[in-house]
């Protein structure tokens, strides 16, 4: 596999193939993925890996602040997506799970009714739920 990664190894991260593996999942996804659809990606590519393995890869990452882990449906689906530009919104389907990145951030022009001096925000998260394309046909 070429190392074309654009992303600086995180310094004092142990370099494996299983990592490297997940890692170019990640760079060449353009949504974000489920540890489960990163092992069977890599899976697919010939490698032969456990999904635990996977996991403590995919921790390394966010603990290493390389990576975001997103939970959406209550926690029920966690996604994980390469780090890039700022964060990200999803819009889920609640009728087959998909997920869907937001081209932008909602809360950009939302002002919240809050006093600066009584309370300073550091964060949101946004969801939205619906129907995708093929599930409004059913
Ligand atoms: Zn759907
Ligand atoms: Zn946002």
């Amino acid at each position: 596999m070429k190392d074309a990664s654009k992303f600086k190894w995180p310094k004092g991260l142990k370099r494996t193939k299983t990592r490297e593996s997940v890692l170019s999942v990640l760079e060449v996804s353009k949504s974000p993925l489920s540890a489960r659809e990163i092992y069977s990606e890599i899976e697919r590519m010939g490698e032969s890996i456990w999904l635990s393995t996977v996991y403590r890869a995919l921790d390394a990452f966010v603990e290493a602040g390389l990576v975001t882990k997103t939970s959406v449906l209550d926690n029920e689906i966690t996604l994980y997506d390469l780090k890039q530009s700022g964060h990200k919104h999803y819009a889920v389907c609640v009728g087959c799970h998909k997920i869907i990145p937001m081209l932008n951030c909602p809360m950009d022009d939302f002002k919240p009714k809050l006093l600066k001096e009584e309370f300073q925000i550091t964060g949101h998260k946004v969801e939205v739920y619906g129907y995708c394309t093929e599930c409004k046909e059913l």
